[in-house]
């Protein structure tokens, strides 16, 4: 790894380089967002890519954090993807997870939330939420904010975040590719929620699907983030290939575009707010 000093100007928000999708070029990906001045938060989505995520925020300590959590999609029937490793569902181990949390590099718990896009079970709806409930508990446990994960569940996951507000951190987290509508926003913003957006807004709109220019024009830029949800839904002119930290320029530009602001604008703002949540 490049020994020079690592200078803080951008940041990936939401990302999973310590999947096996980079297992033959991982450092190769890590070095040429670093160099970039990317900073990178690495998401846990099961036991053993949280502890992965911690391992690698670890070595490239100058540029790297972690979040720990499990992904709704592997606590029931699970969904599988090879690119993410994680063959099976599992039940949370909350002690574990704290444990792991403890680690200085651990600045927020997630992915966790809801999703009944890959929903294979209606019963799994139930273990979802009960696993999401547990996740804001440990969160306000250990007062750290929470990395959501939500798809075609926005109303449920608002009812609990409101019905759980007793729960919630003064910044109590993060909505991670925010697909919902701009009334489902302005709830989420009520409870003190900030936003992170990624590839899919440089995409043509889909029919029936989020306007984010709209959503993105009303959420105010003190409540964005950027992310790639590398090695997922890469922005344009990237669209199709695997996704990478570097990439997140790309979300910037297309922010700052419908904010009628500078990307460096976008940019430092970012930074401001991952203090803020963060504390980074
Ligand atoms: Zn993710």
């Amino acid at each position: 790894m490049n020994a020079s000093e690592f200078s803080f100007k951008h940041l990936d928000a939401h990302t999973h380089t310590h999947f096996p999708a980079y297992d033959a070029d991982r450092d190769v990906v890590i070095e040429r967002a670093r160099s970039e001045g990317i900073g990178m938060i690495q998401i846990g989505s099961s036991l053993k890519t949280s502890k992965d995520a911690v391992v690698l925020a670890e070595k490239n300590s100058d540029c790297m954090w972690a979040c720990v959590g499990l992904h709704p999609i592997h606590t029931g029937d699970s969904f599988h993807d090879e690119n993410e490793g994680v063959e099976e569902s599992e039940t949370f181990d909350v002690e574990e997870f704290e444990r792991i949390a403890a680690n200085k590099k651990v600045v927020g718990i997630g992915e966790c939330g809801l999703d009944y896009f890959h929903l294979k079970n209606e019963e799994d709806k139930i273990v979802q939420k009960e696993v999401f409930i547990r996740h804001i508990s440990l969160a306000h446990k250990l007062k750290k904010p929470l990395m959501i994960h939500c798809r075609d569940a926005y109303g449920d996951l608002i009812q609990i975040l409101q019905s759980k507000k007793h729960l919630l951190n003064s910044r109590p987290g993060v909505i991670h590719f925010f697909c919902g509508t701009t009334d489902g926003a302005r709830e989420l913003l009520n409870l003190g929620f900030y936003f992170t957006f990624g590839g899919a807004i440089t995409y043509p709109m889909r029919k029936g699907g989020t306007d984010y220019e709209e959503v993105i024009k009303m959420i105010p830029i003190e409540k964005i983030f950027c992310e790639t949800d590398a090695p997922y839904v890469a922005p344009v002119p990237y669209r199709g290939k695997r996704n990478e930290p570097i990439y997140v320029l790309e979300v910037e530009k297309k922010i700052a575009e419908i904010k009628g602001v500078s990307q460096e604008g976008v940019a430092s703002q970012v930074l401001k707010n991952a203090k803020e949540v963060f504390g980074i």
